[in-house]
């Protein structure tokens, strides 16, 4: 392929794991003709990026540019761009290419193409070096991986849908969460305020689990039915054998058999969070009531203008707290103590 002409834009990166995230300039590929250019109006910051920028994942290309819940305005199409026009509102999640031919790609599930192109963390095939995300001015991304983004919603409370929502809408989909069962969230951050949302507008029973006694009424405000401090045992203890289904988002250490005794027979835990460290797991409670231990990864194209439009019906949108670009490391120290109500988002004009 060749290599297609580049231009220059300001960007936010981390040049090690432990350097704060500073001012830099990056390149962005001109667009070719099959690409979407867009100028970034608001970037979500979700844990993935801390994760990235920490490199806790141990896969960090440095120069680190995280972001992928990106929503700007569209700025250049290529000529033969057919769903995009310059002035349109458009997201950009966390996928930016794919192979587009492998069974998974056909099925439209790109999050599992062994070939899929990450927003930031792999390897930019047009121009090299690694892939830079949503912290920046401006981004450049093959229209197929472009979603569209109905003008009449509030940009920035849409963009934490592009990953915190799939996320948490894809599981909940797949394991055909609804109506007449008891469902639990484990966490109220950015996901876990996301699916407690989609969990409530699907019709389960709804549980939240958390850590922070102070995030009770919101959990109520969000749609949670229920409210459990999971560092009580005698409160956990209730909840034993009764759920269909629990959807853990925590992004640190914690213990998953506690949550696995709370599943009925075959009953599913699902992990969305991705902790650092590997989390111990005994026997027993999967074993006895044949239950399930399982993972899911964002989700893919199709689905995702799924859940973009089951937003859209059921009102669905992000609570968020504005920030400026300068104030990313203070938020990241935020969101380590929990303290986020419930998604930052960068006001990119402040870059
Ligand atoms: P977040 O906003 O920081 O929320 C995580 C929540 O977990 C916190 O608000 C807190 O909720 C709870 N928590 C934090 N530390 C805890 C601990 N030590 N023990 C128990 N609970 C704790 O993070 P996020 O952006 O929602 O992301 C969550 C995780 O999902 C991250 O690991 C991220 O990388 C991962 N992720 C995965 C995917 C995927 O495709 N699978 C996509 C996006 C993100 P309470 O205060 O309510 O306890
Ligand atoms: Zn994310
Ligand atoms: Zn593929």
């Amino acid at each position: 392929m060749p290599t297609p002409k580049a231009y220059s834009v300001k960007a936010y990166s981390a040049a090690s794991a432990t350097a704060p995230l500073a001012g830099t300039t990056i390149s962005r590929r001109e667009p070719t003709e099959t690409d979407v250019q867009i100028r970034i109006q608001y970037c979500g910051v979700c844990h993935s990026d801390l994760h990235y920028a920490r490199d806790e994942w141990h896969f960090t290309q440095f120069p680190a540019v995280p972001g992928h819940e990106i929503i700007g305005q569209v700025t250049a199409v290529g000529s033969a761009v057919t769903k995009f026009k310059v002035g349109d509102i458009a997201g950009v999640g966390c996928l930016v290419d794919s192979c587009r031919t492998c069974p998974d790609c056909q099925a439209g599930l790109e999050q599992f193409c062994t070939s899929m192109v990450m927003t930031y963390g792999s390897s930019d095939k047009h121009l090299g070096g690694p892939t830079h995300g949503g912290y920046s001015q401006s981004i450049t991304v093959a229209e197929d991986f472009v979603l569209k983004i109905p003008a009449n919603l509030d940009p920035a409370a849409a963009a934490p849908r592009l990953c915190a929502g799939i996320t948490t809408f894809s599981p909940l989909h797949h394991w055909k969460v609804g109506k007449g069962q008891k469902v639990g969230v484990v966490g109220l951050g950015g996901l876990g305020h996301m699916g407690v949302k989609f969990a409530h507008a699907l019709g389960a029973h709804v549980v939240l689990f958390t850590t922070s006694a102070g995030k009770a009424d919101d959990a109520k405000r969000l749609g949670a039915d229920e409210v459990v401090l999971s560092k009580d045992e005698a409160q956990m203890a209730k909840h034993a054998n009764s759920f269909d289904f629990i959807l853990d988002t925590v992004a640190a250490t914690h213990d998953l058999n506690a949550y696995l005794n709370l599943l009925k027979r075959d009953g599913n835990l699902t992990l969305v969070g991705a902790p650092e460290k590997p989390l111990p797991v005994a026997a027993f409670p999967l074993i006895f009531r044949r239950r399930s231990l399982n993972g899911s990864l964002i989700g893919g194209l199709p689905e995702t203008q799924e859940m973009l439009d089951f937003c859209g019906k059921h009102n669905i949108t992000a609570d968020i707290e504005m920030i400026k670009m300068e104030e990313i490391n203070t938020a990241y120290e935020r969101m380590l103590k929990s303290d986020v109500k419930y998604r930052f988002v960068i006001d990119m004009a402040s870059l």
